[in-house]
């Protein structure tokens, strides 16, 4: 892509509006712009972040034997009456009319879309376990939307709801989605820690809280520093074994972590002093078994082996990929703007031409884009007319993994720079050493 023919619109000024450092950058890295109070559009840069979240969430949920699917945003009311909550959801729910005078809400979840789907199709054991997720987008009328995407009123979702015959089948489910949600967040480069969660309006017993420590966190934490050092389940993990999976998520759960609700102040004090960590959280992920809470209101019902028939045992786990753009970015950031890892980047490389019209500077940059592009890598080159000094602030603003700074002082010596935007180093190699190293 060259900056000369994209929508980049950087802001040069701090916005007063942003409390914390992830709103401002989002803001002046022109990722996204507020169209209402909690409500964002994606510019052309924020999407490709939010494309590549949205991708690895995918993958990890297919490795662990999830179905894709999509439900819509706006559902009956009469679905949420079958299940008790279109009374008890209160006004975070944005209730609609249409003009036949049919109430209709704009989704703040889906489990009861889900279990209707499920019960319209399911009826035996032999169909189980099944979970279906989809990635769409949510609205919740937050009292106090803040902090840009991080707590908004529209924001996007990805929401998964498992179905089993009963408890043992569930517990297994659940904890595909721990394991995937672990190697999720490890792909972004951040650390997640699974918490003892509280269930809230959704009910249920057992349920965990995907946290990332960060000082702008909302919720506040505690845990065992350990699992800073616990090392992250191999891709080549194996869903189905039931029993390696349940050691996996014991480990996990061996030591404290627990968020506020349900923190445990006696269990904390056992931790050893030197591996307490109490700190700020941002809840990335939300994990939560609940039993027959839907299935048995709303009769979603499957025969077992013994031909008996019961209502399904459910759970339902979110991830919230505008939320992650922003915690990302509170976990990758320097006074110069974002760095964002490899893995969610926009694009990998940006080439600097630091004497744009230059013969010499134009030519090496236009066959550095080429041969880049050529060979699959996402390349931004800055080919507008600004001074180099605007082109470093811009490019370490928008937090692209590596740059290309190619002047004809360099260039006179067969050389380009290559800066690492993560931590700062620099080294002159000639053109084709620069490839080698940016691809793949
Ligand atoms: P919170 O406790 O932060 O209000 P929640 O418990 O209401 O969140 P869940 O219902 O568990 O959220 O939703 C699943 C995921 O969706 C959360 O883990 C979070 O990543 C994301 N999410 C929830 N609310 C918002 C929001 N207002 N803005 C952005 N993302 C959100
Ligand atoms: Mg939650």
């Amino acid at each position: 892509m060259r900056l000369s023919r994209y929508f980049l619109p950087i802001l040069r000024e701090t916005p007063k509006e942003a409390e914390i450092v992830s709103h401002r950058l989002m803001l002046r890295a022109g990722l996204i712009r507020q169209e209402a109070a909690g409500i964002y559009a994606l510019l052309p840069l924020g999407l490709r972040v939010l494309n590549n979240i949205c991708r690895i969430v995918r993958e990890e949920q297919d490795r662990s034997g999830a179905l894709e699917l999509l439900m819509p945003t706006i559902q009956p009311a009469d679905l949420w009456r079958e299940s008790g909550r279109y009374e008890d959801y209160g006004k975070e729910m944005l209730r609609i009319k249409d003009r036949h005078e049919r109430d209709m809400l704009y989704g703040p979840t889906n489990e009861e879309m889900i279990t209707e789907i499920f019960r319209a199709y399911v009826r035996s054991y032999k169909d189980l376990p099944l979970n279906l997720y989809h990635l769409q987008w949510k609205f919740r009328d937050e009292v106090r939307p803040r902090f840009g995407t991080m707590r908004s009123r529209e924001f996007l979702m990805k929401d998964a709801y498992s179905f089993d015959l009963d408890q043992a089948g569930a517990q297994h489910s659940y904890n595909k989605m721990f394991v995937a949600y672990l190697r999720t967040f490890a792909r972004m480069g951040l650390k997640s820690i699974p918490m003892v969660a509280d269930t809230g309006p959704i009910g249920g017993n057992l349920s965990h809280e995907f946290t990332i420590l960060a000082s702008t966190g909302e919720s506040e934490v505690y845990c065992h520093k350990d699992y800073f050092d616990f090392p992250v389940p191999e891709p080549d993990t194996n869903f189905d074994d039931a029993p390696a999976l349940q050691k996996l998520v014991d480990r996990w759960t061996s030591l404290y972590a627990a968020t506020s609700e349900k923190h445990d102040e006696a269990a904390f004090d056992r931790v050893p002093p030197d591996r307490r960590v109490s700190a700020r959280g941002i809840e990335v992920g939300h994990i939560f078994y609940f039993g027959t809470k839907y299935s048995a209101p709303m009769k979603a019902l499957v025969a077992g082996p013994d031909g008996v028939e019961r209502p399904a045992h459910m759970g339902s786990y979110g991830i919230g990929p505008t939320r992650l753009m922003a915690a990302i970015i509170e976990a990758f950031h320097d006074d110069a703007g974002i760095k964002w890892p490899d893995a969610v980047a926009p694009f990998k490389v940006a080439i600097l031409n630091l004497k744009q019209g230059d013969a010499g500077t134009d030519g090496a940059c236009e066959q550095l884009y080429r041969e880049l592009t050529t060979k699959g890598v996402d390349v931004l080159y800055h080919d507008l007319d600004d001074r180099p000094g605007a082109k470093f602030a811009t490019a370490d603003l928008i937090g692209i993994p590596w740059q290309v700074l190619v002047g004809p002082k360099g260039l006179a010596s067969g050389q380009v720079e290559i800066k690492s935007r993560s931590d700062g180093s620099r080294e002159m190699v000639s053109p084709q050493a620069a490839i080698a190293r940016l691809v793949g």
